[in-house]
């Protein structure tokens, strides 16, 4: 996930390259294992470490790029299709054949939704078919999504560090 960005990647990788041999996190950046999202003013950068650099980071929470300190936090990497809103696909690769909106989960490409109503399809379409009570008054992509919270936990535990 790279939201926008003012320095190229490459240059990222050097900085924090850089700038970390002096902290003894040389090998934090061999990228591998788990990733990071520095937040960079309005830039998210995702990092991959090893697990070890990994947990390093976790208990820094900050780095230091161009002098400034940056917020680290962990990233899950977790699909979301914009076009159906369902998860573990991209939307180059989604079986749905009418786009689902991500604002009003109404059948139309989400940035042409003219609907006031906040639906979230994936908490309202779970509800339905497995009778929960997941609250359903948000965007698709919130973070506090019920159903994606459940993603989270379910990928988590395919991950072992
Ligand atoms: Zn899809
Ligand atoms: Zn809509
Ligand atoms: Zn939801």
């Amino acid at each position: 996930m790279l939201t926008s960005a003012p320095l190229s990647t490459s240059k990222l990788k050097f900085d924090l390259l850089s700038r970390t041999n002096k902290r003894n996190l040389r090998h934090s950046f061999t990228f591998s294992a788990a990733e990071f999202v520095a937040e960079l003013g309005t830039a998210h950068w995702i990092l991959e470490t090893l697990s070890e650099s990994f947990h390093k980071l976790k208990r820094l929470e900050k780095l230091p790029i161009h002098w400034t300190m940056h917020q680290v936090r962990e990233c899950f990497h977790i699909k979301r299709c914009n076009k159906c809103q369902g998860f573990r696909h991209l939307a180059k690769d989604c079986p749905s054949n009418r786009p689902s909106c991500g604002s009003c989960a109404g059948h139309h490409p989400t940035r042409k939704c003219r609907s006031p109503q906040v639906v979230c399809i994936n908490c309202a379409m779970h509800n339905q078919f497995h009778g929960t009570r997941f609250p359903a008054y948000h965007h698709a992509s919130d973070r506090g999504c019920s159903y994606y919270l459940g993603e989270v936990a379910l990928y988590k535990e395919t991950r072992d560090y």
